[in-house]
């Protein structure tokens, strides 16, 4: 189905997705140092390695500032990104937490992470500081680290996989994921092409726009 999102659909929209075709999501960059280095990586050189913090753009020095940004922009939810925020994970949960403290729990937050840093304690403390939805960003070309995205299962939120589209890749992954999928409450598939598929619940949700995507799309949807 097609959306008003200009992209296609099974299923009902994630939590974590509502808010942002809303506009009503804070982009909290929290950091841009990651421990990989994908080719299509989309962060700018300005950012890029650096241990830098944006709020919807504009650099920030302290939760002071970050806090100002989302009561002026009236955000409804945060989405954390960067890099990786885990590399500064204390900083991570800080942020969390004073969002919530003044927003209150309905203040929807999500997290992009690479599995690199994923283990069960770090995410019992992203778990436990309020964080309602994670998202991971898997290495493609390398699946050692993939069966970690089961530990988010020990954990009440939603949780899901976001990988870019890239051509000539979607036989090997699809096949990872047609065993992988019916464990996960979101899947995304992202970046330049974005690709987005996420199951809630037993909802399958796909969003794309981009031709990989429609036929991952097809393919998935007969497999679940
Ligand atoms: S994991 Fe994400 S932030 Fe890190 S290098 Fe890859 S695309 Fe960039």
């Amino acid at each position: 189905m097609k959306t008003k999102y200009y992209s296609y659909n099974i299923g009902e929209l994630p939590e974590g997705c509502k808010l942002c075709v809303q506009g009503r999501k804070l982009v909290l960059f929290v950091t841009g140092l990651c421990s990989r280095n994908c080719f299509y990586c989309p962060i700018s050189d300005e950012k890029k390695n650096r241990d830098v913090v944006y709020a919807n753009e504009w650099p920030i020095k302290n939760s002071d500032d970050m806090i100002k940004e989302a009561e002026l922009t009236e955000a409804k939810g945060a989405g954390f990104t960067g890099g990786d925020p885990l590399v500064k994970l204390d900083r991570t949960l800080s942020y969390v937490k004073l969002l919530k403290k003044r927003f209150g729990k309905k203040f929807h937050i999500h997290l992009y992470t690479s599995l690199d840093l994923v283990d069960e304690k770090t995410l019992k403390k992203l778990y436990d500081a309020g964080l309602d939805e994670i998202r991971f960003h898997p290495d493609i070309y390398n699946k050692r680290l993939w069966p970690k995205i089961m530990l988010a299962r020990k954990f009440s939120w939603d949780f899901g996989v976001e990988i870019p589209a890239i051509p000539n890749t979607e036989k090997h992954l699809l096949i990872s994921l047609r065993v992988r999928l019916i464990f996960l409450t979101l899947m995304n598939w992202s970046f330049l092409m974005h690709l987005l598929i996420s199951l809630q619940g037993s909802d399958l949700f796909v969003r794309i726009s981009f031709p990989m995507g429609l036929r991952a799309l097809t393919s998935l949807r007969k497999s679940c």
